[in-house]
């Protein structure tokens, strides 16, 4: 809080450099990012104490997910003048299990993040192994380690391995206690091995069901059509706040042929029954009046076709599904991520993948520009 409020207002000076307003900006949004981390995990330990944190199970293919995660980390690793490695134990089509997939990625996520976080030097390795009825994954580093009377503590609330490591102002000491107990709510356990100044690994296991059916694959995205190709989406965007609203806006803007806007439920219908030729609305679920699900259900009485993604608030998969079942047809939580936004567009419109990569990188680089 103290690195976006100090920055905003070193902004106010009307003398600073465009370089240094820049900089500012970048600050401010790491601040940002670290807050809103550290929020969500605090949101997210309150709601497993209180037993509220439930389970999801879908088809999950983990190799997506691991190859997911190893482009996404993959340049911060090699900025850190460090290599990652992904080995996967089974072929994509032995990879598919019934488990909660938004779980599976956050532990993996978090063992990544905190491998490269506690690692100044060397490679981070990461994958699984099937053993017998389990899949067993790992996450190993050449960091600085764990004292051997820290290896349990670090799993508590709150806690971390050296209180003396200038490491520790990065995290709030709670992603190993929510990795911890979603693995178990998943049915494996989670464990280290670790030695100071050589590295740890983190290993956890999952139950190994193996689902007989092809799941939707990243490669399925690949397979696309030149033709079918849709770059004149009429979109309606459902949205009381101004911020989210533009920032929206400006995401989508090489997109659409039209943006209509909403700020409730009531408009978004009324908008809906005058244009029946909207191709998307991106339903947020807070909104005054009629809430987004209610909205959505009414505009299904109407409109069976058009694809209604919700804006649900992030850490509540209670919404996601009540979204779903509501009509929606798919959902992207907040703050928007601009590369899950277009692969949503991808999958529904049948984006070419290449021009997807090209414009992502562009839109990301014009809104950190503004
Ligand atoms: P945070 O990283 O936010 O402090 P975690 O719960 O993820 O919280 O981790 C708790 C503590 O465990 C960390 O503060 C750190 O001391 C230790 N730790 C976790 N992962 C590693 C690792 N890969 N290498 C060394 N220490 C680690």
């Amino acid at each position: 809080m103290n690195g976006i409020l100090g920055f905003a207002e070193l902004l106010k000076n009307p003398n600073l450099t465009g370089k240094e307003q820049q900089d500012y900006i970048q600050i401010i949004q790491k601040s940002g990012l670290r807050m809103l981390n550290i929020i969500n995990d605090i949101v997210d330990i309150s709601k497993i104490e209180a037993g509220l944190m439930k389970i999801y199970l879908s088809d999950t293919n983990i190799n997506d997910q691991l190859e997911d995660l190893y482009a996404f980390f993959k340049p911060e690793v090699e900025e850190k003048g460090m290599t990652l490695h992904l080995s996967n134990a089974l072929p994509t089509n032995e990879s598919i299990i019934q488990t909660d997939s938004q779980k599976v990625y956050a532990i993996l996520s978090n063992l990544v993040k905190n491998a490269i976080k506690y690692t100044l030097k060397g490679s981070i390795h990461f994958g699984y192994v099937k053993q017998g009825e389990m899949l067993e994954f790992f996450v190993k580093d050449t960091g600085i380690g764990i004292p051997k009377d820290r290896q349990e503590a670090i799993y508590e609330r709150f806690i971390q391995a050296d209180i003396s490591n200038s490491h520790i102002q990065q995290g709030a000491g709670l992603g190993l206690s929510i990795s911890k107990a979603y693995v178990e709510m998943l049915g494996g356990q989670l464990w280290n091995t670790s030695e100071v100044g050589k590295g740890s690994c983190f290993y956890f296991s999952l139950p190994y069901h193996l689902i007989h059916q092809k799941g939707t694959s990243k490669d399925d995205f690949n397979v696309v059509d030149i033709n079918t190709l849709k770059r004149n989406l009429k979109i309606l965007i459902v949205e009381d706040d101004e911020v989210s609203k533009d920032l929206l806006s400006i995401s989508l803007r090489y997109f659409v042929k039209e943006i209509l806007e909403a700020r409730s439920g009531n408009e978004a219908i009324d908008i809906c029954r005058k244009n029946p030729d909207i191709d998307l609305i991106l339903m947020d679920i807070q909104l005054p009046e009629m809430n987004g699900n209610d909205a959505t259900r009414q505009i299904r009485t109407f409109n069976k076709d058009v694809v209604i993604i919700a804006q649900t608030a992030y850490g509540f998969s209670s919404d996601k599904d009540t979204a779903l079942s509501a009509g929606c047809n798919d959902y992207i939580s907040k703050p928007i991520d601009n590369n899950v936004l277009i692969s949503l567009l991808q999958k529904y419109f049948r984006w070419n993948i290449t021009l997807w990569c090209f414009v992502s990188i562009y839109i990301s680089n014009s809104i950190v520009k503004r």
